[in-house]
């Protein structure tokens, strides 16, 4: 088509506004007028070739006749699957097995104590100031020698985004985040921890915190 279409403009002539000049025009119109001939005749005179179907040798034949009269696609599925048994599981059967945990892990949050059982928090609240979620809340009163303590310390850990900060925060690692991850509940309440229960925590969880933190102490 545009063979024709080239043919039929140059067989009528350019345009009277072309820059070439006319004595030089059909020195240039024939070879182009002759090549779109050509190539317009050549497109007619050979029709495309038809499509041979591939044809199957006997040995594609007999391969094929063998795989279906002995299943053997079947028996290479079974050794697979045997294969795959036999090799290490990469999966964990949890609850009742649990994978590693990294000592830098930030789980549930404890508060924890000396070993005499006084409490370690010295009601400095910078932990409730540097956390970019505000879910801490303090509130603390002087003791009788002079030192401060907490009277409330909440933690609301549905706000918490356990960045650690708190922890990083505290100069006397009594708020910690723990290696306990389980411990989703079914309702909102369950999740604002008071004092007591982040105590209760860090009374629970002390042997693994303590572990934790004397790893990770050179980094700290
Ligand atoms: S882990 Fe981060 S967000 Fe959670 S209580 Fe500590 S400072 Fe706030
Ligand atoms: S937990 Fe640590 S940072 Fe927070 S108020 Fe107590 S001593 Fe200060």
């Amino acid at each position: 088509m545009a063979s024709q279409l080239l043919t039929r403009v140059l067989q009528r002539g350019l345009p009277p506004s072309a820059s070439l000049r006319s004595s030089i025009r059909p020195a240039v119109q024939a070879p182009l007028v002759q090549a779109s001939l050509a190539l317009s005749s050549s497109n007619k005179s050979t029709p495309p070739a038809p499509l041979e179907e591939p044809k199957t040798s006997f040995s594609e034949v007999l391969d094929r006749a063998t795989n279906i009269f002995f299943l053997t696609e079947l028996m290479r599925g079974f050794w697979l699957s045997f294969e795959v048994a036999m090799k290490p599981k990469v999966t964990i059967n949890y609850p009742f097995e649990k994978g590693h945990l990294s000592p830098r892990f930030r789980g549930e949050h404890a508060l924890r104590r000396y070993p005499n059982g006084e409490e370690r928090c010295i009601a400095c609240k910078l932990c409730e100031a540097i956390c970019p979620a505000q879910a801490i809340t303090i509130e603390a009163e002087q003791r009788a020698d002079g030192s401060r303590k907490t009277t409330r310390y909440d933690i609301d850990m549905t706000k918490c985004i356990f960045c650690g900060f708190c922890q990083e925060a505290c100069p006397v690692d009594a708020i910690v985040e723990g290696p306990n991850f389980e411990f989703a509940t079914e309702t909102h309440e369950e999740l604002l921890y008071d004092k007591e229960k982040l105590l209760a925590n860090g009374d629970k969880w002390e042997v693994a915190i303590a572990r934790n933190l004397a790893a990770e102490h050179l980094y700290r």
